[in-house]
Protein backbone atom coordinates (compact mmCIF):
# COMPACT_ATOMS: atom_id res chain seq x y z
CA UNK A 1 0.00 0.00 0.00
CA UNK A 2 1.26 3.28 -0.94
CA UNK A 3 0.39 6.63 0.78
CA UNK A 4 0.82 9.99 -0.71
CA UNK A 5 0.73 12.91 1.58
CA UNK A 6 -1.45 16.39 0.51
CA UNK A 7 1.40 18.49 -0.41
CA UNK A 8 0.89 21.07 2.27
CA UNK A 9 0.95 18.31 5.29
CA UNK A 10 3.17 19.43 7.78
CA UNK A 11 6.01 17.74 9.52
CA UNK A 12 3.89 16.76 12.62
CA UNK A 13 1.16 15.57 10.69
CA UNK A 14 3.42 13.20 8.78
CA UNK A 15 4.75 11.65 12.16
CA UNK A 16 1.18 11.12 13.20
CA UNK A 17 0.48 8.91 10.07
CA UNK A 18 3.77 7.28 10.53
CA UNK A 19 3.10 6.46 14.36
CA UNK A 20 -0.69 5.37 13.52
CA UNK A 21 0.40 2.85 11.19
CA UNK A 22 3.12 1.93 13.27
CA UNK A 23 0.25 1.39 16.66
CA UNK A 24 -1.28 -0.72 13.58
CA UNK A 25 1.26 -3.23 13.93
CA UNK A 26 2.63 -2.49 10.61
CA UNK A 27 6.21 -0.78 9.20
CA UNK A 28 6.73 2.24 6.62
CA UNK A 29 9.13 2.95 4.52
CA UNK A 30 8.76 6.90 3.88
CA UNK A 31 10.61 8.64 0.41
CA UNK A 32 10.48 12.26 0.41
CA UNK A 33 10.03 13.95 -2.85
CA UNK A 34 10.01 17.75 -3.81
CA UNK A 35 6.41 18.25 -3.18
CA UNK A 36 4.80 15.07 -1.64
CA UNK A 37 5.74 12.42 0.85
CA UNK A 38 4.89 8.84 0.14
CA UNK A 39 4.83 6.40 2.97
CA UNK A 40 5.32 2.59 1.47
CA UNK A 41 3.20 0.69 4.71
CA UNK A 42 4.46 -2.50 4.78
CA UNK A 43 2.61 -5.65 6.39
CA UNK A 44 -0.06 -7.94 5.91
CA UNK A 45 -2.06 -6.71 2.96
CA UNK A 46 -5.54 -7.86 4.72
CA UNK A 47 -4.77 -5.93 7.89
CA UNK A 48 -4.02 -2.97 5.82
CA UNK A 49 -6.94 -2.99 3.54
CA UNK A 50 -9.40 -2.75 6.67
CA UNK A 51 -7.26 0.35 8.11
CA UNK A 52 -9.34 3.84 7.69
CA UNK A 53 -5.92 5.27 6.49
CA UNK A 54 -7.37 7.34 4.37
CA UNK A 55 -9.14 9.28 7.07
CA UNK A 56 -6.11 10.15 8.41
CA UNK A 57 -4.95 13.98 8.20
CA UNK A 58 -2.26 14.90 5.95
CA UNK A 59 -3.14 11.94 3.68
CA UNK A 60 -4.30 12.87 0.04
CA UNK A 61 -4.19 8.96 -1.65
CA UNK A 62 -4.02 5.51 -0.50
CA UNK A 63 -2.88 3.32 -3.44
CA UNK A 64 -2.57 -0.47 -3.02
CA UNK A 65 0.31 -1.98 -5.08
CA UNK A 66 -1.16 -4.40 -7.79
CA UNK A 67 1.45 -6.02 -8.76
CA UNK A 68 2.78 -9.79 -6.89
CA UNK A 69 6.17 -7.61 -5.80
CA UNK A 70 5.53 -5.19 -3.52
CA UNK A 71 8.48 -3.45 -1.55
CA UNK A 72 10.81 -4.22 -4.28
CA UNK A 73 8.88 -2.12 -6.69
CA UNK A 74 9.39 1.21 -7.72
CA UNK A 75 6.17 2.72 -7.11
CA UNK A 76 6.76 1.29 -2.91
CA UNK A 77 9.91 3.77 -2.97
CA UNK A 78 10.37 6.69 -5.51
CA UNK A 79 14.06 6.87 -5.66
CA UNK A 80 17.04 4.45 -6.87
CA UNK A 81 18.27 2.85 -3.46
CA UNK A 82 21.62 3.04 -3.01
CA UNK A 83 23.09 -0.26 -1.08
CA UNK A 84 26.22 0.15 0.66
CA UNK A 85 28.66 -2.35 0.53
CA UNK A 86 31.62 -1.36 3.34
CA UNK A 87 32.36 1.49 2.42
CA UNK A 88 31.55 1.39 -1.28
CA UNK A 89 28.02 3.04 -2.88
CA UNK A 90 26.19 0.64 -5.25
CA UNK A 91 23.46 2.30 -7.75
CA UNK A 92 25.03 5.34 -7.67
CA UNK A 93 26.23 7.24 -10.53
CA UNK A 94 29.79 5.17 -10.37
CA UNK A 95 29.53 1.92 -11.81
CA UNK A 96 30.98 -0.11 -9.36
CA UNK A 97 33.30 -3.04 -10.27
CA UNK A 98 33.10 -6.38 -8.49
CA UNK A 99 36.17 -9.10 -9.57
CA UNK A 100 38.13 -11.79 -8.13
CA UNK A 101 38.63 -15.31 -8.39
CA UNK A 102 35.57 -17.58 -8.67
CA UNK A 103 37.33 -19.78 -5.54
CA UNK A 104 39.93 -18.66 -2.95
CA UNK A 105 42.43 -21.13 -3.21
CA UNK A 106 45.09 -20.11 -1.17
CA UNK A 107 46.33 -17.41 0.57
CA UNK A 108 48.99 -16.03 -2.46
CA UNK A 109 46.45 -16.79 -4.37
CA UNK A 110 43.66 -14.47 -3.22
CA UNK A 111 46.04 -11.74 -1.39
CA UNK A 112 47.86 -11.37 -5.13
CA UNK A 113 44.24 -11.43 -7.06
CA UNK A 114 43.00 -8.55 -4.35
CA UNK A 115 45.85 -7.06 -5.25
CA UNK A 116 45.95 -6.71 -8.68
CA UNK A 117 42.36 -6.24 -8.95
CA UNK A 118 42.21 -3.24 -7.02
CA UNK A 119 45.25 -1.78 -8.70
CA UNK A 120 42.68 -1.66 -12.05
CA UNK A 121 40.10 0.22 -10.24
CA UNK A 122 38.09 -2.68 -9.04
CA UNK A 123 36.20 -1.71 -5.73
CA UNK A 124 34.44 -5.06 -3.86
CA UNK A 125 36.72 -8.05 -3.88
CA UNK A 126 34.42 -11.19 -4.77
CA UNK A 127 35.73 -14.96 -4.20
CA UNK A 128 33.92 -18.08 -3.32
CA UNK A 129 34.50 -20.29 -0.37
CA UNK A 130 31.39 -22.16 -0.28
CA UNK A 131 30.87 -22.82 -4.45
CA UNK A 132 28.02 -24.57 -5.65
CA UNK A 133 29.36 -26.47 -7.75
CA UNK A 134 26.87 -29.34 -10.25
CA UNK A 135 29.17 -32.16 -9.62
CA UNK A 136 29.65 -33.37 -6.39
CA UNK A 137 32.86 -34.75 -7.07
CA UNK A 138 34.54 -31.25 -8.28
CA UNK A 139 36.13 -28.83 -5.78
CA UNK A 140 33.24 -27.15 -3.40
CA UNK A 141 35.25 -24.20 -1.71
CA UNK A 142 37.64 -24.10 1.24
CA UNK A 143 34.66 -23.13 3.38
CA UNK A 144 35.64 -21.40 6.44
CA UNK A 145 39.59 -21.59 5.86
CA UNK A 146 38.38 -19.69 2.66
CA UNK A 147 36.22 -16.98 4.37
CA UNK A 148 39.59 -16.69 6.83
CA UNK A 149 41.77 -16.05 3.89
CA UNK A 150 39.54 -13.16 2.02
CA UNK A 151 39.31 -11.64 5.52
CA UNK A 152 43.26 -11.70 5.17
CA UNK A 153 42.79 -10.32 1.41
CA UNK A 154 40.53 -7.52 2.75
CA UNK A 155 43.00 -6.50 5.69
CA UNK A 156 45.85 -6.41 2.77
CA UNK A 157 43.93 -4.31 -0.23
CA UNK A 158 41.19 -2.53 1.96
CA UNK A 159 38.73 -3.98 -0.23
CA UNK A 160 35.18 -5.21 1.01
CA UNK A 161 34.15 -8.76 0.34
CA UNK A 162 31.38 -10.22 -1.25
CA UNK A 163 30.93 -14.03 -0.96
CA UNK A 164 28.36 -16.77 -1.13
CA UNK A 165 26.22 -18.39 1.35
CA UNK A 166 24.64 -21.60 0.25
CA UNK A 167 23.35 -22.94 3.43
CA UNK A 168 21.21 -21.06 6.29
CA UNK A 169 23.77 -23.47 8.44
CA UNK A 170 26.65 -21.68 7.14
CA UNK A 171 24.79 -17.89 7.43
CA UNK A 172 26.50 -16.75 10.81
CA UNK A 173 29.98 -18.02 10.11
CA UNK A 174 29.57 -16.18 6.74
CA UNK A 175 28.50 -13.38 8.47
CA UNK A 176 31.13 -12.93 10.20
CA UNK A 177 33.77 -12.73 7.37
CA UNK A 178 31.54 -11.17 4.51
CA UNK A 179 30.80 -7.64 3.65
CA UNK A 180 28.21 -8.50 1.43
CA UNK A 181 26.39 -11.97 1.48
CA UNK A 182 26.03 -13.89 -2.50
CA UNK A 183 22.77 -15.48 -3.12
CA UNK A 184 23.78 -18.00 -5.57
CA UNK A 185 21.59 -18.90 -9.30
CA UNK A 186 21.01 -22.30 -7.78
CA UNK A 187 19.67 -21.40 -4.22
CA UNK A 188 17.84 -17.34 -6.11
CA UNK A 189 14.12 -20.15 -4.59
CA UNK A 190 15.38 -21.48 -1.70
CA UNK A 191 12.92 -19.25 0.27
CA UNK A 192 14.55 -21.02 3.83
CA UNK A 193 18.00 -19.02 2.81
CA UNK A 194 15.87 -15.69 1.14
CA UNK A 195 14.23 -15.59 4.68
CA UNK A 196 17.57 -15.80 6.88
CA UNK A 197 19.37 -12.76 4.53
CA UNK A 198 16.09 -10.97 4.97
CA UNK A 199 16.77 -11.01 8.78
CA UNK A 200 20.62 -10.18 8.69
CA UNK A 201 22.22 -7.02 8.98
CA UNK A 202 24.38 -7.17 5.95
CA UNK A 203 23.51 -6.25 1.78
CA UNK A 204 22.48 -9.35 -0.12
CA UNK A 205 23.57 -9.54 -4.08
CA UNK A 206 20.83 -12.39 -5.23
CA UNK A 207 21.49 -13.75 -8.55
CA UNK A 208 19.09 -15.07 -11.13
CA UNK A 209 18.08 -18.61 -11.73
CA UNK A 210 19.54 -20.22 -14.48
CA UNK A 211 15.40 -20.35 -15.32
CA UNK A 212 13.83 -17.82 -13.67
CA UNK A 213 12.36 -15.19 -15.33
CA UNK A 214 12.61 -11.61 -14.17
CA UNK A 215 9.34 -11.69 -12.42
CA UNK A 216 10.61 -14.63 -10.56
CA UNK A 217 13.85 -12.79 -9.48
CA UNK A 218 11.74 -9.87 -8.38
CA UNK A 219 9.32 -12.17 -6.16
CA UNK A 220 12.58 -13.99 -4.50
CA UNK A 221 14.00 -10.19 -3.77
CA UNK A 222 10.76 -9.71 -1.89
CA UNK A 223 11.01 -12.41 0.36
CA UNK A 224 14.41 -10.20 1.26
CA UNK A 225 13.00 -7.00 1.50
CA UNK A 226 9.78 -8.50 3.49
CA UNK A 227 11.86 -9.53 6.12
CA UNK A 228 13.36 -6.10 7.02
CA UNK A 229 16.48 -5.95 4.80
CA UNK A 230 16.31 -3.73 1.81
CA UNK A 231 19.71 -3.63 1.07
CA UNK A 232 19.55 -6.00 -1.91
CA UNK A 233 21.53 -5.92 -5.45
CA UNK A 234 19.96 -8.02 -7.98
CA UNK A 235 22.35 -9.57 -10.59
CA UNK A 236 21.87 -10.96 -14.05
CA UNK A 237 23.85 -13.75 -14.59
CA UNK A 238 22.92 -15.28 -17.97
CA UNK A 239 20.03 -18.15 -18.65
CA UNK A 240 18.94 -20.83 -20.00
CA UNK A 241 18.60 -21.26 -23.32
CA UNK A 242 19.15 -23.51 -26.50
CA UNK A 243 21.98 -22.11 -27.02
CA UNK A 244 25.04 -24.03 -26.46
CA UNK A 245 27.77 -22.35 -28.37
CA UNK A 246 27.95 -20.38 -24.97
CA UNK A 247 27.70 -21.28 -21.57
CA UNK A 248 24.73 -19.18 -20.34
CA UNK A 249 22.48 -16.35 -22.45
CA UNK A 250 23.40 -12.96 -21.02
CA UNK A 251 19.80 -11.37 -20.77
CA UNK A 252 20.65 -7.70 -21.25
CA UNK A 253 17.51 -6.91 -21.65
CA UNK A 254 17.06 -7.67 -17.98
CA UNK A 255 18.63 -4.46 -17.28
CA UNK A 256 16.42 -1.67 -18.34
CA UNK A 257 13.34 -4.07 -17.65
CA UNK A 258 14.79 -4.17 -14.37
CA UNK A 259 15.32 -0.67 -13.71
CA UNK A 260 12.26 0.66 -14.51
CA UNK A 261 10.37 -2.03 -12.25
CA UNK A 262 12.71 -1.82 -8.96
CA UNK A 263 14.32 1.24 -7.04
CA UNK A 264 17.17 -2.01 -6.45
CA UNK A 265 20.65 -2.18 -8.26
CA UNK A 266 21.31 -3.98 -10.76
CA UNK A 267 24.77 -6.17 -10.91
CA UNK A 268 25.47 -7.64 -14.57
CA UNK A 269 27.92 -10.47 -14.30
CA UNK A 270 28.83 -10.89 -17.62
CA UNK A 271 31.56 -14.12 -16.82
CA UNK A 272 29.04 -16.57 -16.20
CA UNK A 273 26.92 -15.00 -18.67
CA UNK A 274 28.67 -16.13 -21.46
CA UNK A 275 31.22 -18.58 -20.25
CA UNK A 276 33.84 -17.35 -22.57
CA UNK A 277 37.18 -15.52 -21.66
CA UNK A 278 37.45 -13.96 -24.93
CA UNK A 279 34.17 -12.26 -25.41
CA UNK A 280 33.72 -11.00 -22.09
CA UNK A 281 34.63 -8.02 -22.84
CA UNK A 282 32.02 -6.74 -25.41
CA UNK A 283 29.33 -8.07 -23.21
CA UNK A 284 30.66 -6.05 -19.90
CA UNK A 285 30.97 -2.84 -22.39
CA UNK A 286 27.18 -3.81 -23.64
CA UNK A 287 26.19 -4.20 -19.93
CA UNK A 288 27.35 -0.82 -18.52
CA UNK A 289 25.86 0.80 -22.11
CA UNK A 290 22.84 -0.90 -20.97
CA UNK A 291 22.98 0.87 -17.55
CA UNK A 292 24.05 -1.47 -15.36
CA UNK A 293 24.95 0.06 -11.89
CA UNK A 294 28.38 -2.69 -11.17
CA UNK A 295 30.00 -5.63 -13.39
CA UNK A 296 30.78 -8.77 -12.06
CA UNK A 297 34.21 -10.25 -13.19
CA UNK A 298 36.08 -13.31 -12.54
CA UNK A 299 39.58 -12.90 -12.39
CA UNK A 300 42.66 -15.18 -12.09
CA UNK A 301 46.33 -15.17 -12.09
CA UNK A 302 46.83 -18.72 -13.28
CA UNK A 303 43.75 -19.67 -15.06
CA UNK A 304 44.69 -22.92 -15.98
CA UNK A 305 45.32 -23.87 -12.74
CA UNK A 306 42.06 -22.52 -11.27
CA UNK A 307 40.00 -25.04 -9.46
CA UNK A 308 36.70 -23.78 -10.87
CA UNK A 309 35.61 -21.52 -13.75
CA UNK A 310 39.18 -21.50 -15.35
CA UNK A 311 38.31 -21.39 -18.67
CA UNK A 312 36.17 -17.97 -18.19
CA UNK A 313 38.22 -15.95 -15.75
CA UNK A 314 39.86 -12.93 -17.26
CA UNK A 315 43.90 -12.56 -16.39
CA UNK A 316 44.93 -9.35 -14.26
CA UNK A 317 46.30 -7.50 -17.31
CA UNK A 318 43.03 -8.42 -19.38
CA UNK A 319 40.70 -7.05 -16.25
CA UNK A 320 43.30 -3.94 -16.59
CA UNK A 321 42.50 -3.51 -19.98
CA UNK A 322 39.29 -4.12 -19.31
CA UNK A 323 38.66 -1.79 -16.85
CA UNK A 324 40.01 1.00 -18.88
CA UNK A 325 37.71 0.56 -21.88
CA UNK A 326 34.44 0.12 -19.16
CA UNK A 327 35.49 3.69 -18.42
CA UNK A 328 34.86 5.06 -21.62
CA UNK A 329 31.69 3.72 -21.81
CA UNK A 330 30.27 4.63 -18.77
CA UNK A 331 31.23 8.12 -19.71
CA UNK A 332 29.15 7.89 -23.03
CA UNK A 333 26.73 7.19 -20.77
CA UNK A 334 26.67 9.58 -18.41
CA UNK A 335 28.10 7.37 -15.47
CA UNK A 336 31.68 7.39 -13.77
C1 LIG B 1 29.64 -17.57 -8.91
O1 LIG B 1 29.31 -16.38 -8.83
O2 LIG B 1 30.81 -17.97 -8.79
C2 LIG B 1 28.60 -18.54 -9.24
C3 LIG B 1 28.73 -19.83 -8.93
O3 LIG B 1 27.58 -17.98 -9.90
P1 LIG B 1 26.10 -18.48 -10.23
O4 LIG B 1 25.44 -18.73 -8.92
O5 LIG B 1 25.54 -17.32 -10.99
O6 LIG B 1 26.24 -19.72 -11.07
MN1 LIG C 1 32.39 -18.88 -10.97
Amino acid sequence: MIIVTTPDATEAQIQHIVDRIHEWGLKTEVSRGAMRVVIGVIGSEDVIREKPIAAIPGVESVTPVLKAYKLVAHEFRQTESLVKIGGVTVGGKEVVLMSGPCSVESREQIVSIAQDVKKAGAKILRGGAFKPRTSPYSFQGMGIDGLKLLAEARAATGLPIITEVMDTKDLEAVAQYADCLQVGARNMQNFSLLKEVGRSKLPVMLKRGMSATIKDLLMSAEYILSEGNFNVILCERGIRTFETYTRNTLDLNAVPVLKKETHLPVVVDPTHGIGLREHIPAMALAAVAAGADAIMLEVHNNPELAKSDGEQALMPQEFADLVARIRRVAQAVGRE
